[in-house]
């Protein structure tokens, strides 16, 4: 999946609140008249939300970068038993591949804070909504957006899932970029790096992003 699709992809349900910008007081008049079902439901800042997605999106982007030493390490029809070939190939593709990726400038590690969340009271049947706080004025309210915490958890899942393959391709490549193989053991090398390269880049194209799509979906 692109970065772009991966982006409208996580698009999530917007619900405008009035927040108190004293007391932090969040609320929603109700169309029930006096029977709203209200439930505890847990909510994560619009802008917060942004942020996960934008950083996860340049996650997308750098494993494209990544993924292409990947690519060249896999069985093709022109797979002619050159092992030496591949690997060579895979070698150059995989310094081009780490120096494009450096080139990035990402910091590791900066978006692994988890998202704060806030707590209302929320009706099933209206979407009236209620969080009251002491206010030791008078309120001032101004409109803020809100995601249920839920599809912000998805989103969270799939980010992290891609760092996680970014911290395995770049130590794999690492490995690769620097090394040769021990008594020009060719085929063993290329085959015990095809084997590592395949188990991550199942993980990055299928595995838990592609799952979770239907529900991105529906
Ligand atoms: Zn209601
Ligand atoms: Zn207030």
């Amino acid at each position: 999946m692109r970065a772009d699709d991966f982006r409208s992809n996580l698009q999530a349900d917007r619900a405008t609140v009035e927040t108190c910008i004293g007391c932090g007081s969040m609320r929603t008049f109700s169309a029930c008249g006096n029977g709203c079902d209200e439930r505890p439901v847990e909510l994560v800042s619009a802008g917060d939300y942004d942020a996960l997605i934008a950083s996860a999106a340049a996650c997308r982007e750098r494993l494209g970068l990544l993924l292409a030493p990947v690519d060249v390490l896999s069985p093709g029809e022109d797979d002619a038993l050159e092992w030496r070939a591949v690997y060579l190939a895979a070698r150059m593709a995989a310094r081009t591949a780490l120096a494009n990726w450096r080139a990035t400038n990402h910091q590791p590690d900066v978006t692994a804070a988890p998202l704060e969340t806030v707590t209302v009271w929320r009706c099933q049947d209206c979407g009236g909504l209620d969080a009251p706080q002491p206010c030791i004025g008078v309120c001032k309210w101004y409109a803020s957006e809100w995601i249920d915490a839920l599809q912000v958890d998805r989103a969270a899942r799939m980010a992290s899932d891609d760092e996680d393959t970014e911290r395995r391709l770049v130590g794999l490549l690492g490995r690769l970029a620097h090394s040769t193989p021990h008594d020009e053991d060719w085929e063993r090398s290329v085959r015990a790096l095809r084997a590592e390269a395949q188990s991550i880049d199942a993980r990055s194209r299928g595995g838990a992003i592609d799952t979770l799509q239907p529900a991105c979906v529906s």
